[in-house]
């Protein structure tokens, strides 16, 4: 977890982030939204607090939760899950990911991940002492290609890395895609670890679990938290589900990051999972129409917006500004006029990163007036 210059390596969240603070810039850098989720969830957490649930949740994760998120699958997707055995509770996404890719990849592997990459998977991926090899994603709809997709598989390919809906660049994956993907986990004996934090967050398009994919189930562990559905980023609960062998090894490296995560935020989360669908709509709708917002402002500044069919992000090309280097204008943007976005090439290896060098990501999950000053202040880029 090293800098190109031996330094130790500071995530672009943080970095960004910052920045922001110092400048007193509106940050739409990190993606997290600056309302409260529904308050009769905190109203929950609070409870449990007050009544005294504040020692270590079990391992895996409290029964009432584990069963929420199989009944969740069941009701959106058709998938089946034994809460005792398929589904463990983590800390976040992020300790889900890091469980999976630590326990079944190790030296002499390789992982495949689509490129832009979130930040996560390669840094544990270098963790394991796998290799990391990927697929590139291509502007203007980031899509893999198809045709070519097979040559990114070697028979040292132990996991394929599938983030849907797709963070940074706000893709939504169809069908075709991911049967592709799992035509070939199948033909190279792959499992498919799949990051759906924003599942519910997609626009005029349905999200598709690709475990629900014939013959991908029995090879798919599938990762999903609250922070996005229900706006707690900071609860930092997640989990993981899939088949029993690869849960079970996800949960032996688990036990030894965190041992257990948050216990009265996991009560309240297994109720968020069983609200009734209008919440989960609503939800998408209102961010959707943030994205509109945002999207009409960033092109009154002149600049080429690449529409999101999900998540929280929104992609623009700072080519049109004549601008060549989006990691260096996202340094000097907070100070320059007061807004701060993350550069796109940061999730890509330095030999991937010329595909996405002037691309800029601003993420849109706030109130409508900062989306609205920010749009104004990015008018005067131009
Ligand atoms: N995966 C993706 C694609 C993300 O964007 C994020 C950040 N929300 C995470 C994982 C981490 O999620 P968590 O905060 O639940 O750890
Ligand atoms: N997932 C969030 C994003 O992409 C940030 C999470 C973090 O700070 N690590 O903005």
């Amino acid at each position: 977890l090293l800098g190109p210059d031996g330094s130790l390596a500071v995530t672009i969240f943080e970095e960004i982030t910052t920045l922001a603070n110092q400048h007193n810039a509106i940050n739409l850098g990190q993606g997290f939204p600056d309302e409260d989720g529904p308050a009769e969830l905190s109203r929950l957490a609070q409870q449990a607090i007050a009544q005294g649930n504040n020692q270590y949740a079990p391992g895996k994760g409290i029964l009432d939760l584990r069963q929420a998120v199989a009944e969740h699958q069941e009701r959106f997707y058709g998938l089946t899950a034994d809460p005792e055995t398929e589904v463990i509770i983590t800390t976040g996404a992020t300790e889900a990911i890091a469980s999976a890719i630590l326990a079944l990849t190790g030296p002499g592997d390789e992982v495949l991940t689509f490129e832009p990459f979130y930040d996560s998977y390669g840094a544990m991926i270098g963790l394991s002492g796998a290799a990391h090899t990927t697929a590139a994603l291509l502007a203007p709809d980031f899509m893999p290609d198809l045709a070519t997709l097979e040559r990114s598989f070697s028979p040292r390919t132990k996991m394929v890395v599938i983030n849907n809906p797709h963070n940074p660049t706000g893709a939504v994956f169809p069908r075709e895609v991911l049967s592709e993907v799992v035509r070939l986990a199948i033909k190279y004996d792959a499992v498919i670890l799949t990051d759906e934090v924003y599942e519910h967050l997609t626009f005029g398009v349905r999200h598709i679990p690709i475990a629900t994919l014939p013959g991908a189930a029995e090879r798919t562990l599938t990762i999903s938290s609250a922070g996005k559905t229900f706006s707690f980023t900071g609860w930092k609960i997640g989990w993981l589900s899939g088949p029993a062998e690869l849960v079970a090894a996800a949960r032996t490296v688990k036990q030894f990051l965190s041992y257990s995560s948050g216990t009265p935020f996991q009560s309240a989360i297994a109720a968020g999972l069983r609200m009734e669908e209008g919440f989960f709509t609503d939800t998408a709708k209102t961010l959707e129409r943030k994205r509109d917002i945002l999207s009409e402002g960033l092109r009154a500044a002149g600049l080429d917006v690449l529409t999101p069919q999900g998540t929280y992000f929104v992609n623009v090309d700072t080519a049109a500004l004549g601008i060549t280097d989006a990691t260096a204008l996202a340094r000097r943007l907070p100070q320059l006029i007061g807004v701060a976005a993350i550069p796109v090439p940061v999730f890509c290896h330095p030999e991937g990163a010329h595909r996405t060098r002037s691309l800029l990501r601003f993420a849109f999950c706030k109130k409508v007036p900062l989306l609205e000053e920010a749009a104004e202040r990015l008018a005067t880029l131009a």
